[in-house]
């Protein structure tokens, strides 16, 4: 058994596995919140961290055929959504390299406000 190095996206609002709390993202990467997956709505993530994933699988969507991976909570290796590795269809490549979470399984919070994130939130009205 080794140690489990876990890194810390940072960011003002932060995504973490709803089983072990484990930071896995932050609202800046996050690039669309209209996906399905098998547990309902799902986010899609520009970068995700302290996560494993399996061997590429190729699965057919309602969107085309993708080569995917399931993608596991680096600590307590539950399952919590799918990266795309390649899509077959030209108006899915937007999703390469990018990671699926499911809401269900992924807990939201607030982070620690650091300077980096500090210009992030609504914008105020002038
Ligand atoms: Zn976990």
């Amino acid at each position: 058994m080794g140690r489990i190095f876990l890194e810390h996206p940072g960011g003002s609002r932060l995504y973490s596995c709803g089983n072990c709390d484990t930071v896995l993202t932050n609202r800046k990467e996050l690039a669309s919140t209209r996906f399905t997956g098998s547990t309902g709505r799902a986010f899609l993530f520009n970068r995700v961290v302290n996560i494993r994933t399996s061997e590429v699988q190729d699965r057919v969507m309602l969107t085309g055929r993708h080569f995917v991976r399931d993608v596991f909570c680096k600590k307590c290796n539950t399952k919590l959504g799918w990266f795309y590795e390649f899509a077959t269809e030209e108006d899915q490549k937007y999703k390469e390299a990018k990671v699926i979470l499911e809401r269900a399984l992924i807990m939201e919070s607030e982070g620690i406000e650091t300077p980096e994130s500090a210009g992030e939130g609504p914008l105020p009205i002038v």
